[in-house]
């Protein structure tokens, strides 16, 4: 039964990544606040079918790699140095697991996406049948080129690209290494070191997501698959607000940044735009810093009579440090009068230029209500936003 075989994962984190010209190899570079090797034993140590975990590593890194796992890995048994090749450092790897291992998994340490699931495949299909390895079936038409000339198509249908985890039980797959030694044969992966002994490797399936981090691209999308991996920074946010001002003789009516003629304005410690209070709202809402009395304080005598669109300045580069853009921004201003209709458009204008942003992001709606409340009574201006944010 193979859920009684006692099963290794072996990891070859040994490259030295020159074909990235960066100094620090790829499995030792942070992805979202982890190492690339941690995150790909993490896979392994949450796995029910992985009993161990080995890793094979450049002779000088053997001790960095054990201090950066051994805390968070419980299933870490042994960090041994590898050789000049991968071949030679799988090699050097399955010396020193024990006889008592079952299946060994060598699996890529620049290959830390790999699924639960992916990992269960192989581990059935190596138990079950001696060898096994993860792949995924081509996507593009391969073709075969010389001297820029493309000279043949290739059957599709029979191509598939490889991944890791590959497993095999562990004398069949010692045995293939020393033969390819012997023979001074050198694979780029280990399944075709038992292929040209004749041993039948199978196929299981691979994830879309398994990628191996050799380009500059391939860190990219790793950013993005680790976020996505550790719920990191949602992809949008909301955020709502609400203000309302008093109406009192001698001072101007601005609203949106508008100056607008009418017989009273709006009492406040700044220039009292309701409006342009509720978006600073939405905004420090949707990102949850708090609140525009929190951000500007009215004991400020720095915001006395201050334009709020230098607030809203200020708020939105908050929004933005935070690692987010304006999707669209839409608001209702509650006045009885003046009509306020033909100063929308200046109003969207200022707006979305304190913002630095594009009217046609930002909506504005004026409404009475009907003679009712401290609106309709003409007491004050009352203003509601939303906004939407996405991840920039
Ligand atoms: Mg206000």
């Amino acid at each position: 039964m193979y859920r009684d075989r006692r099963v290794a994962a072996l990891i070859a984190a040994g490259g030295a990544g020159l074909r990235m010209g960066g100094d620090l190899p790829k499995q030792f570079m942070r992805i979202g606040g982890r190492s690339v090797l941690a995150r790909t034993a993490e896979a392994f140590e949450k796995n029910a079918r992985v009993d161990d975990i080995y890793v094979v590593a450049e002779k000088e890194r053997v001790e960095d790699c054990r201090a950066a796992l051994s805390a968070s890995i419980s299933k870490l048994r042994g960090v041994c140095a590898g050789g000049a090749t991968r071949q030679a450092s799988v090699f050097a790897g399955l010396a020193a697991l024990p006889d008592s291992v079952d299946v060994v998994l060598v699996h890529d340490a620049v290959r830390p996406f790999v699924s639960q699931s992916c990992i269960d495949r192989v581990v059935r299909l190596a138990a079950e049948k001696g060898a096994a390895a993860a792949a995924m079936p081509a996507k593009d038409t391969i073709k075969a080129a010389r001297d820029g000339v493309f000279t043949r198509t290739l059957d599709r249908g029979e191509l598939y690209m490889m991944q890791t985890p590959q497993g095999f039980l562990l004398p069949l797959l010692r045995a293939a290494h020393i033969a390819a030694a012997e023979a001074g044969f050198e694979g780029t992966d280990d399944a075709v070191l038992l292929e040209r002994m004749g041993e039948k490797v199978h196929l299981a399936e691979g994830d879309c997501d398994n990628i191996k981090l050799t380009t500059p691209e391939d860190v990219a999308a790793a950013r993005a698959l680790a976020a996505r991996a550790d719920g990191g920074p949602d992809a949008f946010r909301v955020g709502s607000g609400y203000d309302a001002h008093r109406f009192i003789e001698g001072r101007p009516l601005i609203l949106g940044g508008v100056d607008i003629p009418h017989d009273r304005g709006l009492l406040g410690h700044s220039d009292a735009d309701a409006l342009t209070h509720a978006l600073i709202d939405a905004l420090l809402g949707a990102v949850a810093l708090g609140d525009i009395g929190g951000m500007f304080p009215d004991t400020d005598a720095r915001y006395a009579g201050i334009s709020s669109l230098l607030l809203l300045a200020e708020a939105f580069a908050a929004v933005r440090s935070r690692g987010y853009a304006l999707v669209n921004a839409d608001a209702t201003v509650a006045a009885e009068r003046p009509r306020l209709a033909p100063y929308i458009e200046a109003m969207r204008e200022r707006l979305a230029r304190a913002m630095g942003t594009a009217p046609e992001k930002i909506s504005i709606k004026a409404t009475t209500t009907e003679g009712l409340g401290f609106v309709g009574r003409e007491e004050g201006v009352a203003a509601r936003a939303t906004v939407l944010l996405r991840e920039d």
